[in-house]
């Protein structure tokens, strides 16, 4: 994709303008409210700080979750992460409780230069008086107009939504007069862009996680690209199943079994699939068993990581490798005796040498998280629907919707 001649947030003068931004600050809270990683408000700071120091009016619009109720609304709202963007940027921040109306206007009107505004959760705005309309997530083309009237520029930072043409970044950028991307989604689109558009050779790309209907357009994507593709997780049964083997219990997508033959023809030679799975009885956290899978699988078990064999031959696939994509962990890392394939696999890419290492966001990202492996990575994509879409060679209306230079 070459996103190289968006207009980026340094082609601006943001100096005493309102300069609307959308971030992404759709953090994980736990039953009480709080904030459990607060990874994504961080990684909006450098442009937050940007804007302030160079004297705009900063207006934040994110959205949090999905809301399909009015009783959603209480416990979505963005007031939590106005505090806690306060105490990481050490100056106030005007919380607005409301997505329209003079309360919003007033605010926006008494905001200052270097001063900052958090709208609340953009996605109220899909229910209004009980009745699921979608205005935000369905890009209502009045509520971006409202939106964009707000300010006099539009900052795209939100990666993580860039795969979707809401109010709030596409509806905004169409209705206003000049747009930009933001430091983060500069950085997102230019690792991206490295490890996927230019990789150095060799080029090893590793998928797991449970479904290959997710992962097709993928596999379709990379195939031409990569020297090897490995494939781990529940996955990778239904391409043994395409290769004729029984599964026992695994994960099976009988409808995509066809998909995976083809993938396992014109791919032959790259793709490169587990040689031994751990098993259990059922889906749940006990000591495995292992098979072969160049055999038929006990018929009465279920196989939840790549087995030792497999952990040793994905390693000697990684050696050398200068690119390596990861998308999707190799088993159920929720259960501990079922992570180890996907720890050796992150551990064996983190220690790769002078090599360019990208995690897709999502569940892999979260797996290199709590193995502690996360500043071993080159880049570890904030967005897992939009790098997967990326991956995928889509376009991102997000930032189509930005203008060029
Ligand atoms: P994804 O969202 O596609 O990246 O998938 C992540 C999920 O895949 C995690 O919740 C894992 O528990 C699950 N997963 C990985 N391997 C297996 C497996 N062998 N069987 C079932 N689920 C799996």
């Amino acid at each position: 994709m070459d996103y190289n001649k968006k207009k980026t947030i340094k082609d601006l003068d943001v100096a005493n303008k309102k300069v609307l931004v959308r971030v992404d600050f759709n953090v994980p809270l736990d039953k009480q409210g709080n904030i459990t990683d607060d990874n994504r408000i961080t990684a909006a700071l450098p442009t937050i700080k940007y804007l302030v120091e160079n004297q705009a009016k900063v207006i934040l619009f994110s959205h949090l979750s999905r809301i399909k109720s009015e009783a959603d609304k209480q416990t979505k709202t963005l007031k939590p992460i106005a505090k806690r963007l306060e105490e990481l940027m050490k100056q106030k921040v005007v919380f607005v409780p409301v997505t329209e109306g003079e309360e919003l206007e007033t605010a926006v009107n008494k905001l200052n230069s270097g001063e900052i505004l958090l709208v609340e959760n953009t996605r109220f705005e899909d229910v209004v008086n009980g009745e699921v309309v979608k205005r935000e997530s369905k890009n209502d083309s009045s509520l971006g107009k409202y939106w964009a009237g707000l300010g006099d520029l539009f900052i795209n930072d939100a990666f993580g939504t860039a795969h979707r043409a809401h109010a709030s970044n596409v509806g905004i950028a169409a209705n206003i007069a000049q747009s930009g991307i933001g430091f983060l989604v500069e950085a997102e689109l230019a690792n991206l862009s490295k490890g996927i558009d230019n990789p150095a050779t060799p080029f090893v790309a590793i998928l797991g996680g449970a479904k290959v209907s997710d992962k097709i357009g993928v596999i379709d994507n990379l195939l031409n690209k990569v020297d090897k593709i490995l494939i781990g997780g529940g996955m990778a049964y239904t391409f043994f199943a395409a290769q004729g083997h029984k599964v026992g219990k695994s994960l099976l997508e009988e409808d995509k079994i066809e998909d995976a033959k083809h993938y396992l023809e014109i791919g032959k030679g790259k793709i490169i699939l587990p040689i031994d799975s751990a098993n259990a009885p059922s889906f749940e956290d006990v000591v495995p068993t292992f098979s072969d899978t160049s055999n038929d699988m006990p018929t009465d078990v279920m196989g939840l990581d790549i087995g030792p064999k497999t952990i040793e031959l994905f390693k000697k696939e990684l050696t050398g490798a200068k690119t390596v994509v990861w998308n999707g962990p190799m088993g159920v890392t929720e259960f501990k005796n079922f992570e180890k394939g996907t720890l050796e696999v992150g551990q064996t890419i983190a220690n790769l040498d002078g090599a360019f290492t990208l995690i897709g966001g999502g569940d892999s990202a979260a797996a290199a998280k709590k193995l502690g492996l996360a500043d071993k990575f080159s880049w570890i994509s904030t967005g897992g629907g939009a790098s997967l879409e990326y991956m995928e060679g889509k376009a991102l209306p997000g930032i189509e919707a930005i203008q060029d230079k």
